[in-house]
């Protein structure tokens, strides 16, 4: 396979070595060889980079806008018309990405230098072919896609491979076996989950025998797989609970560093995040175990980008909960509390760009949901949202609301989290969403 266009020439002899020595796919492999920062060339002629992203809601939305800035041409897909990331990019398509074969067709036709997962629901076995065939590099890898979408992937790496400590868990594919793994290793109070889905879909809390059957039936109409396996989680009783966003990305060194963000702490309501802040204090000790755990799992799964890692926190002990190989929903504080948001992080990242991690004001976010159901609403009281002090606003434009889909958030620092919380929080609820 000759070098991609978008190498320069010394690059493309770099290429053709790292190829000769490691034999595998050559992009990837290219990179892990000898790391150097892609050409990025004029978007919509022959020297374009082209990147794809597979889902566009709002966080792809603002990583298409990061990328857009730095000259990329952007292809953004989803399952529907019009979704948020849709309408800031070069091109939209609208395809079911569980289907591999449309997906294989769809990146044969685009040919993008970089192929990246928003959502967890693609058909990733066909992503870990088109990787392994030398198509496209797959952002971080086609494997963290793969092991990431399903929780059993994930958490038999980190507990089992890696020896994270977790909550104690069991996988269970009938009610049977899901009380049975309650009576004997679990107990309660406990959580169950679909292991197929994702932002507390399906998921409940069991507190006693008596909420066993009733969990069951509930991930049954949670998951994204209508009849499956159920992960059971002992109940963690922790003080506070943060997304901890490590970076891989190319370092002065010339290789693949990772980076911590502050942590982020956030609150969530039935397994949905509502609130977010940065920094999140903690113990020096718990921050030093929590970055460990980060530094492990990211290295596991490799690649460039940015990976949203969720920790429980009691004390200075720390349990690693799941990872997302991706920007994270509760990193949309980073847009006003760091220097570069979570977004930008992983565009500079993904092109082998340097990056910078640090905080730059007391941040928090928190969530303006439809609070309806209804297509193209609009919004009331944005003005007066915007009066709150260090206030801002996302609106990602989607198509179709319902009761408690997540249509916006605002934004807002502070001297200190509890008043940048005070005032995101404000703002928010000053957003009305109405019939248009
Ligand atoms: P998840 O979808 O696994 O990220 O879970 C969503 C949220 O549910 C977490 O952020 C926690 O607030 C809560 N949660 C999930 N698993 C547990 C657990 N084992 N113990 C306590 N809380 C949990």
């Amino acid at each position: 396979m000759p070098a991609p266009e978008f190498l320069a020439k010394d690059e493309a002899f770099w290429f053709g070595l790292a190829r000769d020595l490691r034999g595998g796919p050559p992009v990837v492999e290219f990179f892990a060889f000898a790391e150097v920062a892609m050409r990025i060339g004029t978007p919509l002629s022959p020297t374009a980079t082209r990147v794809m992203l597979l889902g566009s809601g709002e966080l792809g939305k603002e990583v298409i806008i990061a990328l857009q800035r730095l000259g990329v041409e952007v292809i953004a897909v989803d399952r529907y018309p019009n979704a948020p990331g849709h309408q800031v990019a070069h091109r939209a398509h609208v395809v079911d990405m569980t289907d591999g074969a449309a997906l294989r067709r769809l990146i044969e036709q685009e040919r993008p230098h970089l192929v990246v997962p928003e959502i967890e629901a693609i058909a990733t076995e066909m992503l870990v072919e088109l990787e392994r065939d030398g198509v496209a590099e797959v952002i971080p890898t086609a494997r963290a896609a793969r092991l990431t979408m399903n929780r059993e992937g994930i958490r038999r790496l980190a507990a089992e491979t890696l020896g994270l400590p977790v909550s104690p868990y069991a996988f269970a594919e009938s009610l049977e076996e899901l009380q049975a793994a309650i009576d004997g290793s679990i107990g309660y109070p406990c959580v169950v989950k679909p292991v197929m889905s994702s932002s507390g879909k399906g998921q409940s809390k069991v507190d006693g025998p008596g909420d066993v059957q009733a969990s069951w039936d509930y991930a049954g109409s949670g998951g994204r797989v209508r009849r499956g396996k159920v992960i059971v989680e002992g109940f963690i009783d922790f003080d506070y609970e943060i997304t901890l966003l490590t970076v891989r990305a190319v370092g002065s060194s010339g290789q693949v560093e990772t980076y911590f963000c502050a942590p982020i702490g956030h609150l969530q309501v039935n397994g949905d995040y509502v609130e977010s802040w940065q920094p999140q204090p903690m113990s020096a000790e718990a921050l030093r175990r929590a970055r460990e755990i980060a530094g492990k799992v990211t290295e596991n799964l490799g690649g460039r980008g940015i990976f949203g890692v969720e920790l429980f926190v009691k004390g200075d002990r720390i349990w690693f909960s799941e990872v997302s190989p991706r920007p994270h929903d509760t990193g949309m504080v980073t847009m006003v509390s760091q220097a570069q948001n979570e977004f930008e992080l992983h565009a500079k990242a993904i092109l082998g760009l340097p990056v910078d991690v640090s905080l730059r004001a007391p941040g928090a976010s928190a969530v303006i949901y439809g609070g309806m159901d209804g297509e193209g609403i609009a919004f009331a009281g944005v003005d007066q949202a915007l009066r709150v002090p260090q206030s801002d606003l996302r609106l990602f434009g989607k198509p179709l609301a319902f009761p408690r889909r997540r249509m916006g958030v605002a934004l807002a620092n502070g001297t200190d989290t509890e008043q940048a919380r005070q005032r995101a929080k404000l703002a928010a609820s000053r957003v009305k969403p109405v019939r248009g």
